[in-house]
């Protein structure tokens, strides 16, 4: 029973520091229409598949040999999405970005170190930290007082934030643009600014780059010259490609170095390898659906403003959508109709990711139905 589980696990020779945690927990349900967890909704194109299936294919002949431990072709191919001038050597990929941001903590923050982010933000951001053994340390948005339903009450100011990692010094800090769960996009200046303020590394988690708005620029074009910085990405979210679990990141080649010490051999499988290298030759097919997503995501803005909802302005596949009185019944009625959206533990928020038209427009009327029942 699970009672007895809980008195195993309490008599368990676990570390200190992890009892009475939790661990990331997503509800995934089958249900018809999930918009809870940031995946692009549309499914893998034909002839994209028919490109994984070929590489894959390939490649089972030799699975009897390990990988290449250093994905070396992947690592061009990641360098020439990214551009930016971006060499192999500054590229580094893992099962997912988080697996990429485990990598990152494991050599840079661990047990007697700090992290710094900025809450609300991507929740596995602390999560991955803790399990290092390293102390997180939540640091704030917005401006002293800011009204509960203030639409900016989330934004990151350049003062507030060089204040706190001065005060902080963190060995690690997390900023996340667009940020997750507040879908807002940073000025480069702030990243400028945040990176001058520490001696530590400066992570810019840029998961949903590819959705920001036209002429948003990526915290890439800042690498040259600044070896702590690191920006991560993933092909997860734009690439539709979350199956696969392939993250990568671009920094100074020396970070490449510091991973190495701590990334168990062969950690990419040539599987992986194989097909986010098939994918990414296919990446004018599979980017196709960022326009949709992008506008979808202008539509749900629209029509939950037209239903009295306050949504934050976003920059990725996703909404916050504020000024509800009882998220949870809320959250709990689209359930019942069918939909699954996510609590993100903000009170008066649900957070919406913006999937295909049909699923979007499944939502919003759901949505008007479940404003009746649970105002
Ligand atoms: N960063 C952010 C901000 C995210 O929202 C997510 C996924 N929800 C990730 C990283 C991790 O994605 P993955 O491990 O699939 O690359």
């Amino acid at each position: 029973s699970e009672e007895s589980r809980a008195e195993v696990l309490a008599r368990l020779p676990l570390r200190d520091d992890l009892r009475g945690r939790t661990p990331y927990g997503a509800p995934q349900l089958e249900v018809p229409v999930r918009l809870n967890t940031n995946e692009n909704s549309h499914d893998v194109p034909g002839e994209v598949v028919q490109a994984i299936l070929d590489a894959v294919r390939q490649q089972a002949r030799h699975l009897n040999r390990y990988p290449d431990r250093e994905f070396t072709g992947l690592r061009e191919d990641l360098a020439n999405y990214l551009g930016h001038d971006l060499e192999a050597e500054q590229v580094w990929a893992a099962n997912g970005s988080n697996e990429v941001l485990q990598q990152l903590l494991q050599a840079f923050a661990g047990a007697g170190r700090t992290v710094l982010g900025f809450t609300p933000s991507y929740s596995m951001h602390p999560i991955i930290s803790t399990g290092t053994g390293a102390t997180w340390v939540d640091g704030r948005r917005g401006l002293d007082g800011q009204a509960a339903d203030d639409p900016h009450q989330f934004d990151l100011h350049i003062d507030e934030t060089v204040e706190q990692i001065r005060v902080h010094r963190p060995h690690v800090t997390f900023l996340c643009s667009p940020n997750n769960p507040t879908g807002t996009a940073l000025d480069l200046a702030l990243v400028e600014a945040a990176y001058a303020a520490t001696d530590g590394i400066l992570i810019v988690d840029e998961a949903y780059h590819e959705f920001a708005r036209s002429g948003t620029p990526s915290a890439l074009s800042l690498l040259p010259g600044r070896e702590r910085l690191i920006v991560s990405r993933t092909m997860s979210k734009a690439f539709a490609l979350a199956g696969v679990r392939l993250g990568y990141m671009a920094a100074h080649p020396a970070v490449t170095d510091a991973i190495r010490l701590v990334r168990l051999p062969y950690h990419l499988s040539s599987l992986t390898q194989a097909a986010a290298q098939a994918a990414l030759w296919h990446s004018d097919v599979l980017l196709d659906t960022v326009e949709t997503i992008k506008s979808e995501r202008d539509r749900i803005v629209a029509s939950v403003t037209e239903l009295g909802l306050k949504p934050a302005p976003s920059d990725a596949n996703f909404v916050l959508i504020g000024g509800f009185d009882d998220e949870k019944a809320v959250w709990r009625s689209l359930l019942s109709r069918g939909v699954l959206i996510r609590d993100v533990g903000l009170a008066g928020f649900l957070r919406v990711t913006a999937g295909t038209p049909a699923e979007n427009t499944k939502f919003l009327d759901a949505l008007a139905d479940s404003l009746l029942d649970a105002p």
